[in-house]
């Protein structure tokens, strides 16, 4: 921990008169929203020098020198950042409590090292010729260079030149590795983490560079590539762009999450400035509470295909959790929100943040576009992607308006999907298997396995088990782990087990089966699977229920067990089987 504590950095950043500070040094001239000087820095004679009181920052066009309040202290009077802070809050008449008196904070050297790391990086995008690629791949985004600098992105080229660039200017290399900026391979030799990408610089809360996001220029895998986490990193506890956007958020009252860098990029530019990104995982409970803290209503605007929409109820549902107002804005087909914003401009984004819609109820809508409300099955199965959701609502008027509004589409009393709430875990895709009952044996079933494999055979399988099978459906939480990375397209955020698991799917084949006949039995086991769940429901039911209606819930109970029987009528055989611990069908 840094020691002065954070909100109070925060709280003097936010009083601080940027313009009235970095106006005693250079003569500021209003254009537009911001102000322009000449630059102190390189002591040019005209007005390149940029203070944006709206982001709280300052940039030159021709030096590129830049940062917020405290960094104009340390660049130009050569302060170290506590005494920055110091000098700053005294302006503006914060107390800042005197234990951060006692000592620098240990991980001084990471945040130098990083920095210094970011302004090679941005200044390798500038001038190197070897950026050309970057350069151009910027321009084919529509994306100018003079408008992306400020933001600090920068170019990692080939090869080993940042190592050399880094002993030049006496940053260890026990520092950077800590960092996670270069890797030591087997052999022992070090080298750059990133090579040939263009970068985004992450910033913590406190506007430091802490790490970076990648993107591959030219073909290579990842496509995008992330700093581990490292002491002053925390992936799943920072956001894109939350820095700047935690402003605007307070303002407008509400928060924009978006996948990708590029996305928060073109909405910042089109004057929408409360959007943020998770960075490069799903996102996270602690990010979720970051969100609450800042926003009370947050927006999803994710991509519109199958692992866009995955994400976004899962997003969606880590942000009921926090209790916060979820709305989901649909983009259309074959667009996202960076393409958009080029082709109808912040009008047309705002069109469609307008639209934005509760996320039950677009679940709905998409379950409905798919049929699933015209047959049974499908209702059952409608239910099982709705009732997570439902569950993730932490505020209870919002539950029980959730829990009436399923009742009303999939047909079913409300009391009887209150039982099914209850029946069931807060959050079944935590670490306990899907169902209690279902999941007493974490040996999986061959049924499971069957459908990840035909999630390996094409795309094309992939989305038709998509369509039909949840996370839900998967006891054995390893397959259930891969089943999602596979969803999302994400197989590299695979922990240990789960990537050994994949690994040896990977080398295995269907076998003599054709991949219609496995789909046909796979899918014929779950919803054998779910019916059985389905009964010894209504039996525990069936021991408060009143006497008046035991008659009624018992003939649940038989249509139940024939409709299941009618699809595997060896089910008794193998399901005893199945619990003696021997392996599916
Ligand atoms: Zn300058």
């Amino acid at each position: 921990m840094s020691l002065i504590p954070d909100d109070v950095i925060e709280q003097v950043r936010e009083a601080a008169d940027i313009v009235g500070i970095i106006g005693e040094h250079v003569e500021l001239k209003r254009t537009g929203a911001d102000f322009r000087a000449p630059c102190p820095f390189h002591g040019g004679t005209h007005r390149n020098f940029a203070v944006i009181p709206k982001k709280g920052m300052f940039y030159c066009f021709v030096c590129h020198e830049g940062g917020d309040v405290f960094t104009f202290f340390m660049k130009k009077l050569g302060m170290d950042y506590p005494t920055a802070v110091r000098e700053v809050a005294r302006r503006v008449g914060i107390a800042i409590p005197e234990r951060g008196l006692i000592g620098p904070d240990p991980r001084e050297p990471l945040y130098g090292a990083v920095a210094t790391a970011a302004d090679w990086f941005a200044r390798q995008l500038r001038e190197n010729a070897e950026a050309q690629v970057a350069r151009d791949y910027l321009a084919s985004r529509h994306l100018e260079l003079e408008t992306v600098l400020p933001l600090g992105l920068g170019y990692a080229p080939r090869g080993k030149a940042f190592l050399d660039a880094m002993k030049g200017l006496g940053v260890r290399e026990e520092v950077l590795l800590e960092a996670g900026l270069l890797v030591k391979r087997e052999d022992g030799t070090l080298l750059p983490r990133f090579r040939g990408r263009l970068l985004f610089p992450i910033h913590d809360l406190r506007t430091r560079v802490v790490a970076f996001g990648g993107r591959i220029l030219g073909e290579g895998e990842p496509k995008y590539l992330n700093s581990p986490d490292s002491p002053v990193f925390h992936k799943g506890k920072l956001l894109y762009n939350l820095h700047v956007a935690k402003h605007a958020m307070r303002t407008a009252e509400r928060a924009i999450l978006v996948e990708g860098y590029f996305d928060v990029l073109r909405l910042a530019l089109a004057g929408i400035e409360e959007v943020v990104a998770p960075l490069g995982t799903g996102l996270t409970p602690d990010q979720a509470q970051l969100l609450a803290r800042h926003a009370p209503d947050v927006t999803l605007l994710y991509d519109s295909d199958d692992a866009g929409l995955r994400a976004t109820f899962r997003a969606g549902d880590e942000l009921l959790r926090q209790g916060l107002r979820v709305s989901v804005a649909t983009l259309p087909p074959g667009e996202d929100p960076d393409t958009l914003v080029q082709k109808q401009g912040a009008a047309g984004l705002e069109a469609i943040l307008k639209d934005a819609v509760d996320p039950l109820e677009r679940k709905i809508q998409i379950l409905d576009r798919k049929a699933f409300f015209a047959s049974l099955p499908g209702r059952r199965r409608a239910l099982d992607r709705l009732l997570p959701t439902v569950r993730a609502a932490k505020d209870p008027v919002t539950r029980d308006l959730y829990l009436a509004r399923v009742a009303e589409a999939a047909g079913v009393r409300a009391g009887t999907l209150e039982n099914e709430l209850v029946a069931l875990p807060a959050r079944p895709l935590s670490i306990a298997p899907a169902a209690p009952t279902a999941g007493q044996q974490e040996f999986p079933s061959n049924a499971e396995k069957a459908l990840l494999l035909l999630m390996l055979v094409s795309d094309e399988w992939k989305s038709r088990v998509l369509a039909v099978v949840d996370a839900e459906n998967f006891a054995f939480s390893p397959y259930r782990a891969v089943f999602e990375a596979l969803a999302d397209g994400r197989p590299d955020v695979l922990d240990g087990v789960s990537a050994r698991v994949l690994e040896s799917l990977q080398a295995e084949t269907l076998g003599d089966r054709s991949a219609d006949e496995t789909f046909e039995k796979a899918i014929d086991w779950i919803d054998g699977d779910r019916k059985t769940r389905e009964i010894t429901r209504i039996k525990r039911e069936m021991t408060v229920a009143p006497e008046g209606d035991k008659a009624r819930l018992l003939g649940e109970i038989k249509t139940l067990a024939a409709e299941r029987n009618a699809i595997r009528p060896t089910w008794g055989v193998v399901e005893t089987a199945r619990r003696r611990g021997a392996p599916g069908t």
